[in-house]
């Protein structure tokens, strides 16, 4: 539990909406903790460089202040060692955040993809899973419309903290799939007022969900991942990277199926080495390199491969669709 005053307390005492008092956060925040400030600044000099991919495109985005996230040490010895950058009594004095039914903390992110890029902490200590808090993901995704998206990373692909329960928010349309899956999706089933679809041609595995009832949508997911469970026969959480957006009344719940976290060529040696460490926002089409170097040399033969790699086969998706 955070040992600061919260900026503000949602809903209570608050009569702005959740988007609002977000944005609030951080322009108050950028005020006054200069570590956010230089990372937003720093962002000014980040750059950009389309890829194309054959039927897709990838747009790369070099970023030195997130070799932090990008070489992270995600094992369990080490994180086991270090102090959680989550838990309210570790954090910097000057960071606030909005406190959301007493449950999770909106913090901003001093070390952003994007200008305005949230943490939004479990206010205990416990591990990264998504299958119980799915309704409040839901009701974050519908409570930050229309201003921000809400994404997810598994515990095993993408989190920087997989021993602290945290979605994270960006704002809308800054993750490229959000805008671009539609072009891609197939319908595959529909039932209990939810569009269960795939994408061909875009490069990942990818299953996204569309519904207007919370419930259903809540139901839907949890057929998904318990099918995901079978079919990849594993009874830990599936892995996977979740991104969810709420608009016109409807939810879409994207989710990326991974078959691990980080390609084999982040883990070889020197000149070979190449820093691209996936999660949401990378298998979502904006792949952050820290290093000059690969994100000069990325090209669409490595990043094909390297969303490739990280994906299950399209096989695996047939199959979790007909699961479900
Ligand atoms: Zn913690």
């Amino acid at each position: 539990m955070s040992q600061h005053t919260p900026f503000a307390r949602f809903p209570e005492h608050s009569t702005e909406s959740l988007h609002e008092l977000t944005h609030q956060l951080y322009e108050s925040q950028q005020t006054q903790w200069p570590m956010l400030r230089d990372g937003v600044a720093a962002l000014k000099n980040v750059q950009f460089r389309p890829v194309p991919c054959g039927s897709f495109s990838v747009r790369l985005q070099y970023n030195p202040k997130r070799i932090v996230s990008t070489g992270a040490k995600v094992d369990a010895a080490a994180i086991k060692e270090r102090k959680c950058f989550l838990c309210g009594a570790h954090l910097p004095p000057e960071q606030q955040g909005i406190l959301v039914r007493e449950k999770f903390l909106i913090l901003c992110n001093p070390m952003p993809i994007f200008p305005e890029h949230f943490t939004i902490a479990h206010v205990d200590h416990i591990p990264q899973s998504i299958e119980e808090s799915i309704l409040t993901f839901l009701a974050m995704a519908k409570e930050l419309s229309p201003r921000y998206s809400v994404f997810y990373n598994g515990p095993k692909c993408g989190a920087s903290a997989p021993d602290h329960l945290h979605f994270q928010a960006s704002p809308v349309g800054a993750i490229p799939a959000e805008k671009e899956l539609p072009a891609y999706l197939r319908t595959v089933k529909e039932s209990g007022n939810v569009r269960v679809a795939t994408a061909e041609g875009y490069g990942r595995s990818v299953v996204v969900l569309t519904g207007s009832s919370e419930q259903a949508m809540e139901l839907a997911f949890l057929r998904l991942t318990s099918a995901m469970r079978r079919v990849t026969g594993t009874n830990d959480e599936p892995m996977m990277n979740v991104i969810c957006t709420f608009a016109d009344g409807t939810w879409t719940i994207i989710v990326f199926i991974r078959s691990k976290h980080r390609p084999d060529v982040y883990f070889k040696e020197g000149e070979e080495k190449v820093l691209i460490s996936p999660a949401s926002v990378d298998i979502g089409g904006l792949v952050v390199t820290p290093m000059e170097k690969d994100f000069l040399r990325a090209d669409s033969a490595l990043l094909t491969s390297i969303y490739q790699e990280t994906s299950v086969p399209q096989d695996t998706v047939r199959r979790i669709i007909e699961a479900l």
